[in-house]
């Protein structure tokens, strides 16, 4: 994860090694490096230059620490930055009882995976979760749920395998005084947003009235994902993300990104195909993973 943005980050702290103080001319250098860094690993153009600005004006404005030399000043002022810009950490909502919580996302992002990955999380936390399987759009997806939910030992509410909207009005009828306290609905997506999706979604939204609604996004997909996360944002007015697919070489666009492109915050990120590879989603952690 990383390994590029940290290699080439690291060139720009070389800069400052063995300078005895930070001036306007090393420090553009070092700058630039981080600038191009952050291009080349894909981060939006917008948050780039956001970052580099409030970079360039810290590592200018402020007193080199007595007890840090300039490259570790400058990582520390980096480091800082890369933690604002992924915004802070942003607790799951769990309001009503039952509490729904809606997955949304375009097919392949990890939706299915994610709704048994976050109904275990929550298990764990004490909720006694039940799944909704509302995927009648990919065809595996409802049984692979009706797996998945097996293997946590959690009940998947499912019904009509071709309206969603039906299945989801069974549920909250069924739902109601059932004793479970969370409902995760896995949701159908498309290889690509369309307005029957959005329109399915909004009602669904409005039968639940959700205290979440997730929009699941895959690390690898870069700025495709930040654009369609806004998209999503704008119809149905998404709670947060999930970011999948940590594990992999994804290059850091999309979590570098997506919170000041949308101002909603990453919530919990997937890190790889087994239930347990979920973790909250903690900005002071993944910059120091950027950091190494
Ligand atoms: P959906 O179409 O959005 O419901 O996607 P799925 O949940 O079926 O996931 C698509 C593929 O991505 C599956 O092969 C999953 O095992 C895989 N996947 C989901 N989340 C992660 C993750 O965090 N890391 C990795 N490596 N693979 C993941």
């Amino acid at each position: 994860m990383f390994e590029g943005l940290q290699e080439k980050l690291s060139r720009a702290f070389k800069v400052l090694s063995g300078k005895g103080k930070i001036t306007e001319k090393n420090i553009q250098e070092a700058i630039k490096i981080v600038k191009l860094s952050l291009l080349e690993a894909d981060v939006n153009y917008k948050v780039v230059k956001k970052f580099i600005e409030d970079v360039k004006r810290i590592a200018l404005g402020e007193e080199v620490l007595r007890s840090l030399t300039p490259d570790q000043m400058f990582i520390k002022i980096v480091k800082d930055e890369l933690i604002k810009i992924m915004g802070e950490k942003a607790p799951l909502k769990i309001v009503h009882n039952p509490s729904y919580i809606m997955l949304v996302g375009l097919q392949g992002s990890g939706k299915t995976t994610t709704v048994a990955k976050l109904a275990n999380f929550l298990k764990r936390k004490g909720k006694n979760p039940i799944l909704i399987a509302a995927d009648t759009y990919r065809p595996a997806a409802i049984d692979q749920l009706i797996t998945l939910g097996n293997k946590i030992s959690v009940p998947v509410f499912t019904g009509d395998r071709k309206n969603p909207v039906k299945i989801v009005k069974k549920a909250v009828e069924s739902v109601k005084n059932s004793g479970y306290d969370v409902v995760i609905l896995d949701t159908a997506g498309r290889l690509h947003i369309d307005d029957e999706m959005m329109k399915e979604l909004e009602e669904i939204k409005s039968l639940t009235n959700p205290d979440e609604i997730l929009f699941v996004v895959d690390a690898m997909a870069g700025q495709d994902a930040v654009n369609s996360a806004k998209t999503f944002n704008q119809r149905l007015d998404v709670s947060g993300f999930v970011i999948t697919k940590m594990d992999g070489d994804a290059r850091g666009g999309v979590i570098l990104s997506i919170r000041y492109v949308t101002n909603k915050p990453v919530k919990f990120i997937g890190v790889g195909e087994k239930i347990e590879d979920f973790e909250e989603f903690y900005p002071d952690r993944i910059a120091g993973r950027i950091l190494g």
